[in-house]
């Protein structure tokens, strides 16, 4: 730990912390916390900080429901927009059971879990840099969010009268002043649609790193009386949000996806660990595409992948790698949203990607063309598949890949497919507006 807890309790007393909030994450993707006084803090640093884990999505066993919150030093850090003379800190935690060992529903631990596979691979980092999208809405007189847009801008759009640009460039500031490298930030396609990027971290700050963004986001839009969604399609006709994941392994400090003596500057395990990225595409899609809206970004175009492929150029395979070469050698995957919990998306993509080396699995030959123009014989041509097109497919596809679910471990998985399942049901027996407005009258 780069932090001690010494240290921490040093800047406590210096910042005039007055409250911290002890954060975790539960199976479904959202962040909880507990707060405590500062008097309580070392304590907690401790990892003695016990609660009652049987209301919390996926932690549910009452029997033994004592866990323990275990905080990551290095995760310290204070809200800029608390009081100047009661500051609130936060300490993201490990979930721990009573025998003191990490809990198997712990999407945060279950992530150190094959953190450590790749370690034992010989690998020291995962790398991973996302691009997070998200639309901003406007509230309506009660503060509920509304789908109604902020700004009419497009891609890259520069505007004066744009709210939204500075409502983004808040976000991008509160996020540096709790240090965070921001690495760009932009209007996207979709009218009040925007991207952060953040630059690339290892495989557990990363995964930190987005579920702070996402609560500093929706912290500050409030302030521009905004609400920040990460819905994947909340708009029609209109592009979806994704948070395409740009990913490499490092060992001994160095990227081993790039060989500057390939023909491409590709290494043999970055190819290896891309066919493993398109072997179970199939099976990590529930986990990155978690809701049943996602589905509805995945078949609508707008850049968002629909058919398992990569490229070097072309942006509609899942699949992309960017000209870069040297240590930013790396693979974009483009079909995961930003409802996906982060833990777990990182888990399976990583575990998709070591089991492709392990069995030093053979890369299919790049597609170029624009696979959305290409017919269904001229994929079948090439063995493209398509990603579910569904949530209930997606979960099929889990429940059929036994290294997904050995990413997910049982606990997670077998929650995670029962909640979904739920989910699925509940949505398929609606009867929509669309349904109304087309049958109703011819039928
Ligand atoms: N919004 C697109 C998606 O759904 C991505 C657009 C882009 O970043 N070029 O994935
Ligand atoms: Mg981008
Ligand atoms: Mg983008
Ligand atoms: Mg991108």
């Amino acid at each position: 730990s780069k932090i001690s807890k010494e240290d921490i309790l040093k800047i406590a007393a210096e910042e005039n912390i007055g409250y911290v909030k002890l954060q975790f994450t539960d199976i479904l993707g959202a962040l909880k916390n507990v707060e405590i006084p500062v008097e309580q803090l070392e304590e907690a640093l401790n990892g003695q900080i016990m609660f009652d884990g049987s209301s919390i999505e996926g932690f549910v066993r009452v029997e033994e429901s004592d866990m323990f919150l275990k905080p990551d030093y290095n995760t310290w850090s204070i809200f800029p927009w608390s009081d100047e003379d009661c500051r609130i800190a936060r300490l993201i935690c490990d979930v721990h059971n009573f025998n003191n060992e990490p809990f198997e529903g712990d999407p945060r631990s279950n992530l150190k879990r094959i953190v450590k596979e790749m370690e034992d691979m010989g690998y020291d980092a995962f790398n991973l840099g996302p691009e997070p999208e998200f639309y901003l809405f406007k509230l309506d007189a009660d503060s509920n969010p509304t789908t109604i847009v902020n700004d009419k801008s497009g891609y890259f759009d520069v505007s004066i009268t744009d709210t939204s640009e500075a409502c983004r460039r808040e976000i991008a500031k509160t996020l540096k002043d709790m240090d965070f490298t921001v690495e760009m930030f932009h209007h996207e396609a979709g009218p009040s649609q925007h991207e952060i990027s953040f630059k690339y971290s290892d495989a557990v700050t990363s995964s930190d790193n987005i579920q702070t963004f996402k609560l500093v986001a929706k912290t500050v839009a409030r302030k521009y009386g905004l609400h920040v969604t990460f819905m994947p399609k909340p708009l029609y006709d209109e592009a979806g949000s994704g948070m395409h994941y740009n990913v490499s392994l490092f060992k001994d400090g160095k990227n081993v996806f790039d060989d500057p003596s390939d023909e491409f500057g590709l290494s043999s395990e970055m190819r290896y660990f891309m066919a493993g990225l398109l072997d179970h595409a199939r099976g990590y899609t529930a986990v990155c595409n978690p809701l049943v809206n996602s589905y509805k970004r995945l078949s609508s175009g707008f850049e968002a992948p629909r058919y398992i492929a990569w490229s070097g150029r072309n942006r509609t395979p899942l699949l992309r790698i960017p000209s870069t070469r040297g240590a930013g050698t790396r693979a974009e995957v483009r079909s995961l949203d930003p409802s996906a919990n982060p833990y777990l998306a990182t888990a399976v993509i990583l575990k998709a990607g070591l089991s492709g080396i392990q069995h030093q699995k053979d890369l299919t030959t790049p597609v170029d063309e624009n696979i959305f123009e290409m017919s269904h014989k001229e994929r079948q041509a090439e063995d493209i598949e398509d990603l579910p097109t569904t949530l209930y497919t997606a979960l099929k596809a889990l429940k059929e890949d036994d290294v997904i679910q050995d990413a997910l471990g049982k606990h997670i998985c077998d929650h995670f497919i029962e909640n979904k399942t739920y989910e699925w049901k509940m949505y398929s027996a609606q009867i929509t507006d669309w349904e109304k407005e087309v049958y109703l009258n011819q039928y």
